[in-house]
């Protein structure tokens, strides 16, 4: 991933360095990917596999944002910050005095962030009819069609990576979430475009389902995950809410 252009909201590179180093040992921060959708042109599709509908739209060097959230509330007067792991507001209110040891006139903090944007090829997968509206039940899905999709195109974990986001589905009438998939080589090293071949998601959801059938965690009603079948370095954050069960009965649902 290359980082292309600053997100605005940058006031002071050196002071977020410094600050982001000290993240490594504390895991300060939290990265966030979206997908920000630039280019005008995307090639949609519909597929239908048995009585569900599936979209695809595919775009070439489409934009991604990475932003990342501290727990460092910034005074955008005189530099003070305050570590806080307690609060999830954007801003807060403390009195505090500037390094020159007098008491500051501004007493708002705000949550400082930073990012950088890069270009990368962009898949989006989005479950029409049957439709997929819960945010724990999608995550678990996304995981799961990442593995499917490394096994399919038989490529490593590290080489694609997605995220989900809200749409809305004109046919069911709600928010619903779309599947962002997308190349981590920069510019794109073409797997995402594969997905675009006939047959290849229908093969995607099947080995999806092979491989989540194939583990024996969390027993009889599944709900769990382990390395073998959702769990992986890149995704420690979700671990409490992957559920292979989910996964399952979703995609069986669709071949069904
Ligand atoms: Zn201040
Ligand atoms: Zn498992």
């Amino acid at each position: 991933m290359k980082p292309k252009a600053a997100i605005p909201c940058i006031r002071d590179i050196c002071k977020v360095e410094s600050l982001y180093k000290y993240n490594y040992e504390t895991r300060t921060y939290r990265g966030e990917v979206s997908y920000v959708g630039y280019r005008t042109k995307v090639e949609t599709e519909r597929v239908t596999i048995g009585s569900s509908i599936i979209e695809m739209a595919y775009s070439k060097n489409d934009e991604m944002a990475v932003t990342n959230e501290s727990n460092f509330f910034v005074c955008e007067a005189c530099g003070y910050s305050d570590l806080d792991d307690t609060l999830f507001r954007k801003t807060k209110t403390l009195k505090h005095k500037n390094s020159s040891g007098f008491q500051c006139g501004n007493n708002l903090l705000k949550r400082f962030s930073l990012g950088y944007r890069f270009e990368t090829d962009v898949l989006q997968l989005r479950f029409l009819s049957p439709d997929l509206s819960d945010y724990e039940q999608s995550i678990s899905i996304l995981h799961g069609l990442m593995r499917g999709i490394c096994a399919e195109l038989n490529i490593e974990q590290d080489e694609i990576a997605g995220c989900v986001q809200y749409y809305f589905n004109d046919i069911t009438g709600r928010a619903n979430s779309s599947m962002i998939f997308f190349d981590k080589t920069p510019g794109g090293a073409g797997h995402v475009r594969r997905l675009t071949e006939p047959g290849v998601v229908e093969n995607v959801l099947r080995q999806t389902l092979r491989i989540m059938e194939s583990c024996n965690c969390g027993g009889a009603d599944k709900d769990s995950s382990c390395y073998q079948c959702l769990r992986n370095y890149y995704n420690q954050k979700y671990h409490d809410i992957l559920s292979r069960g989910v996964v399952i009965d979703f995609i069986k649902e669709l071949l069904e």
